[in-house]
């Protein structure tokens, strides 16, 4: 009998449902396969928006700024505040737009570097910045040179560049631009965008302004062509241990950071023409045994691997039968015996020979890798592992958990 004194700690109940496993060695090991990768006049940037594409933001980046990263990327402002109330130091770019004041007195509280887009939006800094604040902020300018999302256009950039200059409280630390095709094989749009970005840089020099970092580079990039890489390279899902395109595999021996495990929770037999789940998309068509596993789309599984995905069980493959639920899904494990309640299954991660990637899913369910990480970040605890040098990491993870509970 429990009682209330008796009650388990949230904490110590973690890893019985489902769970994502962090492995920070694994994203260290990224790291320096990136910074060698890159070369000592090169920094490395970790994009660590999105918490981290769901590995979680303070972790990833203490272990990578350990490892060799120097600049953090997020999205947000409040991505950028977390960081700093974790006590990290670094410079931290905020790479989406930013248009309100209070947003301005945020980021120079928090001494966070703004990405400026337009000159207007330059004005709202200057103005919400003030007289006091002489040259204070570091700025980012935004150059489009065609991904058609945020940036000023590159044939009016020098314009740009020294309306921005002729503001007292803001001082140029890099002008940059992002690529809209880096992944793709054929190169004829990049190499466009890389000459624009070339041109632009010409006539920055011709103004006679220096700029302390220049950069162009996703991961895509930093993989593909060195004449990329500049002051810095902003990698996100490199990082993170998975390639942006197949034909991009062969340059680095990256190792994926996250797996994502879950527990059998109940066994049974079924007969021939026994459907299994909503709508009885499966049906049963030899005697089988299956399996329920605590895993389901409300946990970023999704929905359209249903019928498709497998998962792996003991070592060995495990189809995936009906359709996925909310908070459950059904494995055919016919073939495996002695399984229990309680039995762990991958999802995505490495069980003896044999390994599953986000990549996979994301070929399955017609997608990207970015965003079938980004899917875990509901329900799902996160277990991070680190060097042993790295303790310390584990506990701001833990406080973490607590929080998230
Ligand atoms: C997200 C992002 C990156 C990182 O992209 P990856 O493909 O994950 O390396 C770099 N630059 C900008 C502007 C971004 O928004």
């Amino acid at each position: 009998m429990l009682s209330w004194d008796k009650t388990p700690a949230l904490a110590t109940i973690r890893q019985c449902r489902a769970w994502v496993e962090i492995d920070l060695e694994a994203l260290q090991h990224n790291v320096r396969q990136l910074t060698q990768h890159i070369g000592a006049k090169t920094t490395l940037m970790a994009v660590v928006k999105a918490d981290a594409y769901g590995h979680g933001a303070i972790a990833i980046a203490d272990a990578a700024l350990a490892a060799g990263a120097r600049w953090l990327g997020v999205a947000t402002v409040p991505e950028g505040v977390e960081l700093r109330e974790a006590g990290i130091t670094a410079p931290i770019m905020i790479m989406g737009a930013i248009n309100s004041p209070e947003e301005v007195a945020a980021i120079a509280r928090w001494r966070l570097q703004p990405t400026l887009v337009s000159p207007k939006q330059a004005l709202v800094f200057s103005e919400a910045l003030g007289q006091g604040s002489t040259g204070t902020l570091p700025v980012h300018l935004k150059i489009d040179t065609g991904m058609s999302r945020l940036g000023f256009p590159w044939q009016q950039a020098t314009e740009f560049v020294q309306f921005v200059q002729r503001l007292p409280q803001l001082n140029i630390h890099s002008v940059y631009s992002h690529l809209a095709t880096a992944d793709d094989p054929d190169p004829t749009v990049m190499c466009q965008q890389h000459q624009r970005y070339e041109a632009v840089l010409a006539q920055v020099a011709a103004q006679n302004i220096t700029l302390p970092k220049r950069h162009l580079a996703n991961s895509a990039a930093t993989l593909t062509d060195p004449a990329l890489h500049y002051d810095m390279v902003r990698a996100g899902l490199a990082l993170y241990g998975l390639y942006p395109a197949a034909h991009l595999s062969s340059k680095l021996a990256l190792r994926p950071v996250l797996q994502v495990k879950a527990r059998i929770t109940h066994i049974k037999e079924i007969q021939p023409g026994t459907g299994v789940s909503y709508g009885h998309t499966f049906v049963a068509e030899r005697p089988m045994q299956i399996a329920v596993v605590g895993i389901g789309y409300a946990d970023g599984v999704p929905r359209a691997l249903s019928n498709r995905m497998e998962v792996l069980v003991q070592g060995q493959h495990a189809p995936q039968i009906g359709n996925i639920t909310m908070d459950q899904l059904m494995i055919d494990v016919t073939h495996i015996p002695h399984l229990q309640e309680g039995s762990v299954v991958t999802l995505l991660g490495q069980d003896g020979e044999h390994h599953i990637g986000a990549d996979h899913w994301a070929m399955l369910t017609n997608t990207i890798s970015w965003e079938i990480l980004c899917g875990f970040k509901h329900r799902l605890p996160r277990i991070t592992t680190a060097p042993s040098s790295m303790s310390s990491l584990l506990s701001s993870e833990s406080r973490e958990w607590r929080d998230r509970a």
